[in-house]
């Protein structure tokens, strides 16, 4: 008697089964056959079933807050996030506006947001760049934070000393995450690794959450706490900032965009493994790619660490990978790869097309996780850009696609044995998909999932999915 059985199923790179019998949260059959004994069942129709997406690197309550307070992201030109901002300073109460998701190359344009638009209020405000690494604040929310700068544009160190001013209080956190939980569950993902602060796990684990979280906890918020949890994974560190910020370690930029010398970045690894605990290394620009294989080469142990982004790689540093290294990139970031784009604006012709090559890095043999880092959050969007990559060193195909957003993350958080397939033995944690995902490959990036499920419960469905007895 099984708890759940899901029939006529395309199963992900499986032609000879299309049913899957789930017991206790596990997957406890995969075959032919079409009667099982069952509490429930469901037919779905020859829809598509994938094992559930886990996203290798999210911020879900930056998500969260975006949606909860003022989203610039959908914003097409420099006229139209103005007139949000006042639209939402004339409606909100709040002390401090806080905005995310604004990107002056989504406007076609070169120059960030400036202090001297945002000066129409005496609140303080203060708008994240899409990528976080940077922020524009108006005169009051300088004047609050006693630090002017040119422009009012605060990025990494200068940012970090301002950044106060857009804390959360409790219930906005709690909100926030739940939103971003269920925004999770609807895009078809199971598992998370989160990169948080150390508040953001008490208040996930303090109820059950739509997603799997792992957390990575950033480096300047360890204090030797108690890690040692299964919820906790290890610790993000950042060897260089962003390209958008113009802050990645990129050869012709300042030197000081390279965050660590060599050695002082072993002696920062070692208070991490000493304590058991692996690190998620932010690498963006080619020095600091190249900075973070050779760091962590050296680590031979059973810990799994990860390079973050990992987006101006030059091809023979993959040789040089160690077996414990997981690349855990994003193709999302395609979005700004594309001709006229942010990357060869920012960059020139020299990279153009050479970003984050996917192709090079899965030939290479090295183990591959994918993440949204939130720009945004949704596997179909990224695998759409990966798959249809006008590039040849970024483009690879669907089963690869998938298997970044699903064995890869597994692997590292190493979990390969029971997350990431639709075996016998894994979890339950799957998502329904349309017909002809496998098949209308130019149009993934439109598909939404039809519903997601962890452990065996639905934890989100489009109306045409429900539980049927
Ligand atoms: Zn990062
Ligand atoms: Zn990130």
């Amino acid at each position: 008697m099984f708890d759940l059985v899901i029939y006529n199923a395309n199963i992900f790179e499986n032609d000879d089964a299309d049913t899957v019998a789930i017991n206790k949260g596990r997957i406890a059959y995969v075959g032919k056959e079409k009667k099982l004994e069952s509490a429930c069942s469901l037919d779905i129709n020859g829809k598509t079933l994938l094992p559930g997406f886990v996203d290798s690197h999210t911020h879900l309550l930056n998500l969260g807050l975006a949606m909860n307070r003022l989203d610039l992201s959908q914003c097409r030109t420099r006229t139209a996030t103005l007139e949000k901002i006042r639209d939402y300073v004339k409606n909100s109460t709040s002390k401090v506006i806080v905005g995310y998701g604004w990107d002056e190359t989504v406007w076609g344009e070169r120059d960030y947001l400036s202090h001297k638009e945002l000066d129409f209020t005496d609140r303080p405000v203060m708008l994240y760049r899409k990528d976080m690494h940077m922020a524009v604040l108006n005169s009051k929310a300088m004047e609050i934070c006693g630090r002017t700068l040119e422009g009012g544009v605060f990025s990494e160190e200068s940012l970090r000393e301002v950044q106060w001013l857009s804390k959360p209080d409790d219930p906005e956190v709690n909100a926030a995450l739940r939103l971003a939980g269920d925004k999770a569950a609807s895009e078809g993902i199971t598992t998370v690794r989160d990169i948080m602060e150390f508040g953001t796990m008490g208040a996930i684990k303090s109820w059950d959450f739509p997603v799997r979280v792992f957390g990575a906890l950033y480096d300047r918020e360890y204090a030797e706490q108690d890690l040692t949890n299964r919820n906790w994974w290890g610790i993000k560190i950042f060897l260089d900032g962003s390209i958008g910020s113009r802050s990645a370690a990129h050869c012709g930029w300042p030197k000081g965009n390279l965050k660590f010398t060599d050695e002082g970045l072993r002696n920062h690894l070692l208070k991490f493994w000493k304590a058991g605990l692996p690190v998620a290394m932010h690498a963006i620009g080619e020095i600091a790619v190249k900075q973070a294989v050779k760091a962590l080469s050296n680590q031979k142990g059973h810990m799994r660490n990860s390079i973050e982004h990992f987006e101006l790689v030059e091809p023979e540093i993959l040789q040089e990978i160690s077996n414990s290294t997981v690349i855990s990139s994003h193709p999302n970031f395609l979005q700004w790869s594309k001709s006229e784009g942010l990357y060869e604006n920012t960059l020139g012709s020299g990279w153009f097309g050479k970003d984050n090559p996917f192709r090079i890095i899965i030939d290479s043999g090295k183990k591959l996780a994918f993440g949204s880092d939130t720009m945004p959050m949704g596997p179909n969007y990224g695998i759409d850009l990966a798959i249809n990559s006008g590039h040849s060193m970024q483009r690879i195909q669907l089963h690869e696609a998938v298997r970044a957003y699903t064995e890869g993350g597994a692997y590292l958080l190493h979990m390969e044995d029971c997350l990431g397939k639709i075996q016998p033995g894994y979890m339950a944690d799957l998502v329904i998909q349309d017909e002809k995902y496998m098949e209308d490959t130019k149009n993934i990036g439109a598909m939404k999932p039809l519903a997601t499920l962890r452990e065996g419960v639905f934890t989100f469905s489009s109306t045409e999915f429900q539980e049927v007895p």
